[in-house]
């Protein structure tokens, strides 16, 4: 186990445009603002979203794409750094019409609208790099 005492840094809450990726959007912002680490928690909807199922034994991830109007239920991430820029990894719980769910790692959600709110880390850079035994990108290898 890996452990970085962090501090609290600038906390906004931020109303997303609609129509434009929320991916884009955050990493737009996180980018802009200069942020190096944060955690983040949104709510809202969206018109469509491509999420992603990691497959622990070939290490690839399975993509998932809705094309259908869904509650953004949850979303929780965090930022970090990867290849030297701000990098979110946020995972979802999407609602269908039903109240059914699906969820997943998010790769890309067209926002209907999504309240998102941020709160900046600050301390030690946490870089992303290549982990051989998950073949994921983890912080924390340097
Ligand atoms: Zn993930």
């Amino acid at each position: 186990m890996l452990m970085r005492g962090l501090k609290q840094g600038r906390c906004f809450l931020i109303r997303l445009d609609h129509s434009v990726d929320i991916v884009k959007q955050i990493s737009d912002f996180l980018d802009k603002e200069k942020i190096e680490a944060a955690a983040l928690w949104a709510i809202g909807a969206l018109k469509g979203a491509r999420i992603a199922y990691y497959d622990q034994t070939s290490h690839e991830y399975k993509t998932i794409s809705i094309d259908e109007p869904m509650e953004l239920v949850s979303f929780i991430g965090n930022a970090t750094l990867l290849n030297g820029k701000p990098f979110l990894h946020a995972h979802v719980s999407l609602a269908f019409s039903d109240g059914k769910v699906v969820g997943g790692h998010l790769e890309a959600g067209l926002v209907f609208a999504a309240e998102v709110l941020l709160q900046e880390l600050i301390g030690e850079p946490l870089i992303r790099e290549h982990d051989s035994t998950t073949g994921l990108y983890l912080w924390g290898q340097q």
